[in-house]
């Protein structure tokens, strides 16, 4: 299943960028709700290319689930049940216009086909690795919505940057950090494997948004608590914006 869904990847990676080089409007909104769609790369983020062309209204078009940034590094992106979630630091959940603009999000429809329950106590690496053993095949994508009360939960947004703008490790150097106990909420991410490490995140990447919608960010450290775990399979990743 990995060498077959690596060839789907870069297929449609190939024809992804071909048809972004030669077609200057977003290409319509694809049928496959088992598609990854993406805006420019995580390296090109690391780097410090913090402005995209992307609007939040044309990035809902690809998908009602998800996570990214806003330009300027101005806070972390949550998508969930269709609405965008800008998290500025000062750990308020604002919900994002959409005229603002993105330089690098990850989205997709989320339709859950795997669910699992945990309950008890795991601090978020062995909650990872417990999710390693249940999911299908680690080589492969998939969409990840935690819900349920952490126990503890150790969350950041980075500060918003002006021009020249630092390198990403140099703008996260000094960014706002958040501890919350017994909080609930859901936890909106992606586990990535090795081979898209650069166009984003391999392994996991979860931001967290409470359930009242008013606190969240990209979490750093967690203690679970009861939690439902729903898993979402990628067949297919679209990338744009580069
Ligand atoms: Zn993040």
């Amino acid at each position: 299943m990995a060498i077959k869904l690596l060839g789907v990847f870069v297929t449609t990676l190939a024809l992804t960028t071909f048809l972004t080089a030669c077609v200057s409007q977003p290409s319509t909104v694809g049928s496959n709700p088992k598609s990854l769609f993406q805006t420019s790369t995580l390296s090109a983020l690391q780097a410090g290319q913090y402005d995209g062309q992307m609007t939040i209204g044309e990035l809902k078009q690809y998908g009602n689930f998800g996570l990214g940034t806003f330009n300027a590094l101005d806070g972390e992106m949550v998508v969930v049940d269709s609405q965008v979630y800008q998290i500025r630091d000062d750990g308020v959940a604002y919900p994002a216009d959409d005229e603002v603009q993105t330089p690098f999000a990850a989205v997709t429809f989320f339709e859950p086909d795997q669910q699992f329950t945990v309950n008890e106590s795991l601090n978020c690496v062995q909650l990872q690795t417990h999710l390693d053993d249940l999911l299908p095949d680690v080589d492969a994508p998939y969409a990840i919505k935690i819900s349920g009360t952490f126990a503890h939960l150790k969350v950041r947004a980075p500060h918003k940057e002006s021009p020249p703008y630092p390198v990403l490790a140099e703008a996260l150097a000094d960014q706002a950090i958040f501890e919350t106990e017994n909080t609930t909420g859901e936890m909106i991410g992606f586990r990535l494997p090795d081979y898209m490490a650069g166009l984003n995140a391999a392994g996991y990447h979860f931001h967290f948004i409470s359930q009242d919608r008013q606190t969240g960010g990209h979490v750093l450290d967690c203690q679970t608590g009861d939690l439902a775990i729903e898993v979402d399979a990628i067949d297919q990743f679209r990338l744009d914006g580069i």
